[in-house]
């Protein structure tokens, strides 16, 4: 089976701000690992042969507006793009703060048009509300450029504002903009029942389950949310497979939560209690299809 990964990232020291390496110190420290300094795209594709996942979606972020960053708006964009040049099984965002304004409508417009960029990832806890109504002509631009928007949401590190990042504010954007693909990022953990709320209420609105591989040892929690997922009709169609790496490989790799997900089974207790147990149709729509029709631009 193809497997597409929807939510991934790679980095180098020389990219990421003084700020990002020192709150990826704090993480570290306090999960008892050593931080992740440099996950280059040389690692992305090692891990994704070894997890037999066929294709992967780069969600750079763009913290230049909060932080003192090497590389411009630009030239971060031109590094993902180069970093997958010649690559037919990765694709790359175009990572925005809306706040840039007409400098950022630009950059999304040249990004998608001449680099090929294929969506626009947004990262709200840098310090903004997603449905702020300045930022609907980026909406309005998606919509014309037909590319989706994958919107961060839920837990964030160390120097990040998480009020920003409840699914509620991303709701009034789905409703005002019908024709908008928006999706979820880890289907908004903590705000889990937010998230697929504002999904089972907006048609074009899916949420990704990367992140959720801290909890494959102690499953009941992914269970029950695909369980929820599915009694809201989100799961499966509107659900998509992503592992955020690299950023969780020290609790369970990209192998490991490929595995888990491809054999994923619902225990017979929900059965017995009325949850309809997944199909293996189910788990190819989230485990590629979807992503191929949203972000590869295949027709499934
Ligand atoms: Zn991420």
């Amino acid at each position: 089976m193809k497997i597409i990964d929807s939510h991934v990232h790679t980095w180098t020291q020389q990219i990421i701000s003084k700020k990002d390496i020192e709150a990826r110190r704090i993480a570290a420290e306090h999960s008892g690992t050593e931080p992740q300094l440099n996950s280059p795209v040389f690692d992305l594709r090692n891990a994704m042969k070894k997890a037999e996942v066929s294709h992967a979606v780069i969600l750079p972020i763009d913290s230049g507006l909060n932080q003192d960053m090497p590389l411009t708006l630009q030239e971060k964009t031109d590094y993902h793009v180069d970093e997958i040049e010649g690559d037919k099984t990765l694709v790359t965002f175009v990572g925005l703060d809306p706040r840039r304004g007409k400098e950022g409508l630009i950059e999304l417009e040249r990004a998608v048009k001449e680099k090929g960029c294929r969506g626009w990832k947004m990262y709200p806890p840098n310090g903004f509300y997603p449905d702020q109504e300045e930022f609907y002509p980026y909406y309005n631009l998606c919509v014309e450029l037909g590319v989706p928007v994958t919107v961060h949401q839920g837990f964030t590190s160390r120097f990040k504002y998480v009020k920003y990042a409840r699914p509620v504010h991303v709701d009034k954007v789905a409703v005002d903009f019908p024709e908008l693909k928006i999706i979820l990022a880890h289907v908004g953990i903590p705000w889990v029942n937010e998230a697929l709320m504002v999904a089972a209420k907006n048609p074009n609105v899916s949420v990704d389950v990367s992140g959720w591989q801290v909890y494959a040892k102690t499953p009941l929690k992914i269970y029950q949310m695909i369980a929820d997922a599915k009694l809201v009709h989100v799961f499966p169609n509107r659900f998509l497979w992503g592992s955020d790496f690299p950023l969780f490989e020290n609790d369970v790799t990209l192998h490991e939560w490929a595995e888990f997900f491809r054999n994923l089974q619902l225990p017979q207790e929900m059965i017995d209690q009325g949850y309809r147990q997944v199909s293996t149709e189910d788990i190819e729509r989230v485990m590629w299809k979807n992503a191929a029709r949203l972000m590869f631009g295949e027709k499934q």
